[in-house]
């Protein structure tokens, strides 16, 4: 438990407090008429991240559920399960994404419920409107509440608990905080003078919300206060792993891996609805705004290099088996290669199916390597090792290099590794590379699907 006193300096100035400018009005007895919940009931309106203009929500049944990985913690591997979705028609190439509606934990809502008093009220009907005293000009009631709403709703569907506190919501906290204490602790942390403090607790340690309450048992702040500050709960977008040539566009799977001990909102959403035993579980999803990382009929005909590590093999799956089932009709002409990296060889997704891809001639090229063990090796190794090979395949006219990995770090390193590869094999110094591989980024050549 932190010790809040130590992290009180003896000057401070406070930030600025943020402001409070809605009310809650509880005196409302209009049901909500739909059977939707959450953001779902907030109309037109309200635009998700990336959303398709002609897409709206979809209840997608979870039809199976997979552990490709078990979690294990000498080689800090992370579990990794596939889900295999069902909805009404959904057309997606391999590569897309779709977004997922995340829930916040029914025991974290009721927990929070009970500690900032409104668990008598938790399900009962209110509207959040603008307050009587409000001379703010720009205020506004936030898309994402329905017009008429309830307090549990508002916690599970609608805001972020998890998200990183700012220091001005860190002193407008001090300010319905009732213990001397405890407010100068919070008064503190939002002050310049404890930047320190502050980039050590909220930064580094990640303190949120929750834990905040959880460290000054007399900060009460209003449900109106919270729900103007704190931020949407947004949906997250999770790479399609299949192709629609494999079971049709009702069928679709997603590939997530799970934090160890605290898995983030929508992986325990995700793990819980799982584990249910009244079947089918559902989730709410939506296709994503297409790029130009995706793998289409036409892709039959040119080169893929593809590098993933981890979880970033999911959106190659998909091409893979896309790739595998029109060749049992025309044979491709294109050359695939794939780089996998992970912590240990149990930890490569589908492995065999791999193994298999590569009997089969979908895969003409396929390489592994293993991060934890008596001799570990990363993906960018093996790219310096093929350097003389790649470095002709790449820079031929119809070939792309895709790389997924879940990591910014990871992505630069096999970008450096890239680099390298065409620094020695076309002779070139360091900028002219980084020159080289810039442009290929600016010709489509070189694709990378970020998932931060
Ligand atoms: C275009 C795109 C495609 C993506 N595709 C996939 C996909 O196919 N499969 C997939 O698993 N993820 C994918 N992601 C990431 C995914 O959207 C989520 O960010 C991830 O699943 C964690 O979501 P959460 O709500 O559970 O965690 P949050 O509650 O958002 O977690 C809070 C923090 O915990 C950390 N965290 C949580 N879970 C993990 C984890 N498993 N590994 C490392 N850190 C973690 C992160 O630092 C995160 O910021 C993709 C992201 C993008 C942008």
């Amino acid at each position: 438990m932190t010790d809040i006193e130590a992290f009180i300096l003896n000057e401070f100035i406070p930030a600025k407090p943020l402001d409070s400018n809605l009310e809650v009005d509880f005196t409302l007895r209009k049901q909500p008429k739909s059977e939707k919940c959450g953001q779902r009931r907030c109309g037109d309106i309200l635009k998700f991240p990336f959303a398709q203009t002609s897409s709206t929500l979809t209840a997608a049944s979870i039809k199976h559920s997979q552990v490709l990985v078990e979690a294990d913690k000498a080689t800090e591997t992370k579990r990794v399960v596939e889900l295999t979705l069902e909805s009404d028609d959904f057309d997606y190439e391999p590569g897309d994404t779709i977004g997922v509606l995340p829930s916040n934990a029914p025991a974290v809502v009721e927990q929070l419920l009970n500690r900032l008093g409104l668990i008598d009220q938790a399900d009962t009907i209110c509207q959040i409107k603008l307050a009587l005293k409000c001379a703010k000009k720009s205020a506004k009631i936030p898309a994402h509440i329905p017009d008429s709403t309830c307090p549990r709703e508002i916690f599970t569907h609608c805001l972020a608990l998890n998200g990183v506190l700012q220091k001005q919501f860190l002193s407008a906290l001090a300010s319905y905080t009732s213990d001397a204490k405890e407010r100068g602790f919070l008064a503190c942390l939002s002050s310049k003078q404890a930047t320190a403090h502050y980039n050590s607790l909220i930064l580094e340690q990640g303190l949120r919300f929750p834990d905040i309450l959880e460290l000054c048992a007399s900060c009460q702040p209003p449900l109106a206060f919270l729900v103007e500050h704190l931020p949407r709960l947004l949906p997250r977008p999770y790479s399609i792993a299949n192709s629609p040539l494999e079971s049709g566009t009702q069928e679709l799977r997603i590939i997530y891996s799970v934090l160890s001990p605290k898995a983030g909102v929508t992986t325990s959403m995700l793990e819980a609805k799982c584990q249910r035993q009244e079947q089918p579980a559902k989730v709410f999803i939506y296709p994503r705004l297409t790029n130009t990382f995706r793998y289409t009929e036409k892709d039959l005909c040119s080169n893929q290099i593809l590098i993933a590590v981890g979880t970033g093999l999911a959106p190659f799956l998909g091409f893979l088996a896309h790739k595998e089932h029109h060749q049992k009709q025309q044979p491709a002409k294109g050359q695939t290669w794939l780089y996998v990296g992970a912590k240990t060889p149990q930890a490569v997704l589908k492995r065999n199916k791999l193994l298999a891809w590569q009997q089969s001639s979908v895969l003409q090229r396929l390489r592994m390597c293993h991060s934890r063990g008596e001799s570990p090796s990363y993906v960018q190794q093996l790219l310096e090792e093929d350097a003389e090979e790649l470095v002709k395949l790449l820079l031929k006219p119809d070939t792309v290099l895709y790389i997924c990995a879940d990591g910014a770090k990871i992505s630069t390193s096999i970008a450096s590794g890239l680099c390298l590869c065409l620094q020695k094999v076309l002779h070139l110094d360091e900028t002219e590379a980084t020159r080289q591989l810039k442009e290929l980024r600016e010709q489509g050549k070189y694709r990378e699907d970020l998932w931060l």
